[in-house]
């Protein structure tokens, strides 16, 4: 699947030339994969340039063992809204279909544990403290208006919720935002029908935004993006794909006639009037080979770091401007999945702290086998003070304060192991591109720029798409991208030899 060819190979018996062009894709994350995929449907030669020993990209599932049936854990990409309909076009072309399950998701289980101002507590008992959370946080601010226990219930959820998911660095602004923009609006409902969990006291705030539409238009766009995200992240219709997500992108490779090179990292791109050429590395040996076309999927951070020419100065100026938000998952292999025997069959806890979110992955395994614990998901700033840890430090924090929720992992012999991926502190990309705080015009600014051919340089990954952050984006930036290709002008084929090594070129 991955090959270390770095030149074009030359074409097999009955393999078509590619009548339409030679394309370099960057990077085979899903965005460079499906776009390889699509064009070489599309009759064109295209071969895949990757710096990373694998592929996949920020699609990195580890199985904790060499055999396919080791327990795994996602420490990238986890779940597939059931709305990503892109995405699931894909898995069920890939004939990944029957491999699809529900994924169980925050607030799914109601014996999970949630970090409140009064300790830790199970889903089902937390309303009253939550409750009584929100009204001092009222009082402390003096807030002008009493509210009723319905609106105090949905104000405190969605406060808890906030508090689990958002960066630290927005999560005050988006509090503050909740109860100075939704809380008037949402009083004014009556009757107030969205009660939910065990105990009751709990807003089913995917129901109430839905019967209400209108609340969303009275928020300000920077609460009304990340109400997008966060809604998704606690849906009910959320799906993952038994076996592992990284299935995806090998599906997708194992499909591609032309070479995927992994471990070829390109270092300079020179966009020129009838080509462009690629500048890459791979054992010490440098390559600068001309291509009708280039996709680049790279995320911007890693595009940086590249010696580019040829490139406007919006386009230089968008490569610096689009935010990236680390993210940092911990995992632990346990001897056993002591939380089932806690009440816990699925879903997540908000654990606070410097850990934040610990997920309960299905034990997929064979008996014997041991089980994954996603022992923290955070992202923001509270994933770049894990990140800066070595992994060693890192998973001896996690491991202290997660042992205060779940003491058992104190048991001699129930951690056999641990793994970690600090996004933002590895070579290919430093987290997802982060819109989260921009209005909706804003936000499709930098959107068309960040997407914006550069002649025959074209630019996809999820960062460049409508949907940042998710598996989606990706793909809806690969079609977009292949598009943009097949639409272009007929193309003179460039006269320079192919394969040429490390001229002074332009890259
Ligand atoms: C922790 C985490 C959790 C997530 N959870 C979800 C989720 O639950 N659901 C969901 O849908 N999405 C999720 N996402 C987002 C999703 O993983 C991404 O949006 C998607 O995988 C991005 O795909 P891409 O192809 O755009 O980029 P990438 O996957 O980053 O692919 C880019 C590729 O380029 C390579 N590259 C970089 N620099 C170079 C270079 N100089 N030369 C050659 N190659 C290079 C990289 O190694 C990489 O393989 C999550 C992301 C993270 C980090």
């Amino acid at each position: 699947m991955c090959s270390t060819s770095p030149i074009w190979h030359a074409p097999g018996p009955g393999e078509a030339e590619g009548p339409k062009g030679r394309v370099t894709v960057i990077g085979a994350g899903v965005a460079g994969l499906v776009a390889a995929y699509e064009l070489e449907r599309l009759d064109y030669r295209v071969r895949v340039l990757e710096g990373n020993t694998r592929i996949g990209g920020r699609v990195h599932t580890h199985r904790f063992g060499p055999d396919p049936g080791a327990p795994s854990v996602e420490l990238g990409a986890m779940r597939i809204p059931a709305h990503h309909r892109r995405t699931l076009k894909y898995i069920e072309h890939l004939r990944l279909g029957e491999n699809v399950r529900e994924f169980r998701t925050l607030l799914s289980d109601e014996n999970a544990f949630l970090h409140t101002a009064e300790g830790f507590v199970r889903i089902r008992d937390a309303s009253g403290p939550l409750h009584r959370g929100f009204r001092r946080e009222l009082a402390r601010e003096r807030h002008p208006a009493s509210y009723d226990d319905a609106t105090v219930a949905f104000g405190a959820w969605l406060t808890a919720v906030v508090g689990a998911i958002a960066p630290p660095d927005l999560r005050d602004a988006l509090r503050a935002d909740l109860r100075r923009q939704l809380l008037d609006l949402v009083a004014r409902i009556d009757p107030f029908p969205y009660p939910t969990g065990a105990a009751g006291g709990r807003v089913d705030l995917h129901a109430l935004f839905a019967a209400h539409p209108g609340i969303r238009a009275g928020c300000s766009g920077r609460l009304n993006s990340f109400l997008d995200d966060i809604l998704t992240e606690t849906s009910p219709a959320l799906l993952r794909i038994e076996g592992g997500m990284d299935q995806l992108p090998r599906r997708l490779a194992e499909r591609l006639r032309g070479p995927v090179s992994c471990g070829r990292t390109v270092v300079g791109i020179a966009v020129r009037e009838h080509d462009v050429l690629v500048r890459s590395k791979a054992a010490g040996h440098t390559v600068v080979e001309p291509s009708d076309f280039v996709v680049c999927t790279v995320p911007f951070p890693a595009l940086r770091r590249m010696r580019l020419t040829g490139l406007d100065a919006d386009k230089l100026a968008v490569l610096r401007e689009v935010d990236y938000c680390p993210a940092t998952k911990v995992a632990f292999h346990c001897r056993e999945p002591f939380w089932q025997a806690d009440g816990i069959a699925g879903g997540a806890s908000f654990t606070g702290g410097s850990i934040r979110q610990t997920y309960y992955p299905p034990v997929d395994g064979g008996p014997g086998r041991g089980a994954a614990l996603l022992a923290s998901y955070t992202i923001g700033r509270d994933a770049g003070r894990l990140g800066r840890m070595s992994p060693r430090r890192r998973h001896r924090l996690v491991l202290e304060e997660l042992s205060a929720v779940h003491p058992e992992l104190l048991r001699p012999g129930m951690v056999l192991d641990a793994v970690s991926t600090a996004w933002g502190h590895t070579p290919w990309t430093v987290g997802c591109a982060m819109r989260w705080g921009k209005d909706a015009a804003e936000v499709e600014r930098e959107r068309t720029r960040a997407a914006r051919p550069v002649h025959r340089l074209f630019f996809a990954g999820e960062h460049t798409s409508t949907t940042p952050a998710w598996i989606e984006g990706a793909v809806e930036s690969a079609l977009r991208a292949v598009e943009e290709i097949d639409g272009y002008a007929p193309i003179r084929r460039p006269a320079a030899a192919l394969g040429i090594h490390d001229p002074a070129g332009a890259c």
